[in-house]
């Protein structure tokens, strides 16, 4: 159905639109909100691990997902992947999701898991493998207690891959530890893994190799 007003700033919808997403008439943000959002869709590696980066983490993204997470504006919850579900779907059809934690005080406070209710156009299966004890922020945190992530995210012991490949999806990458601990922890459990995240910190996205 097509959408008649941003859902972010209420805006008739075809403000601003530029000519294909007109034409597709498909958009959810206006041409003015759009435009804020800086994709970059590079890809790089933590630990061996592809990663592919959708967006910079800029202040209107930072807004969005703020709104969306915090202020629980679950009508956001299409917008974010909307330009590549169409892709993760044909091209990822055969493998598994692996959606990174949130932990069960956070997803009781909101009410839903932030990154299912993202996923929930994807046809691809999604598992919450994850277990996140406590909430701790990570950007919060200084390098040395970041390290010390192994003790509070582990993996179900009923996980199976069951032969597949997993697709890891995490929303804002700052570090790369939470990511890299759960390449880590699944490494074993199939031949085959990547990432894609939605959004990186510029810091991480200036230092990292790009390829
Ligand atoms: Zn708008």
């Amino acid at each position: 159905m097509k959408q008649e007003y941003c859902l972010l700033c209420f805006q008739d919808i075809e403000e601003e639109l530029c000519f294909t997403d007109w034409l597709r008439q498909d958009a959810l943000l206006c041409g003015n909100c759009q435009r804020q959002l800086e994709l970059l869709d590079i890809r790089t590696r933590i630990d061996g691990l592809p990663v592919r980066i959708l967006y910079k983490y800029n202040d209107f993204l930072e807004n969005m997902l703020y709104r969306y997470k915090e202020n629980r504006d679950i009508a956001l919850r299409d917008v974010f992947f909307h330009t590549h579900i169409k892709e993760i779907n044909d091209k990822y059809r055969h493998w598994q999701i692996i959606i990174m934690p949130s932990s069960v005080e956070k997803i009781q406070e909101r009410g839903f898991h932030h990154l299912k209710e993202m996923l929930r156009l994807c046809k691809v299966p999604i598992a919450d493998p994850f277990i996140k004890k406590g909430n701790r922020k990570q950007s919060m945190q200084c390098p040395k207690e970041r390290l010390k992530i192994s003790q509070y995210i582990s993996l179900e012991e009923a996980f199976h891959a069951n032969g597949k490949s997993l697709l890891l999806i995490d929303d804002v990458l700052t570090t790369g530890s939470t990511i890299k601990h759960a390449y880590h922890l699944l490494r074993a459990h199939t031949s085959k893994i990547e990432a894609l995240v939605l959004c990186a910190h510029p810091l991480f996205v200036e230092f990292c190799d790009k390829n």
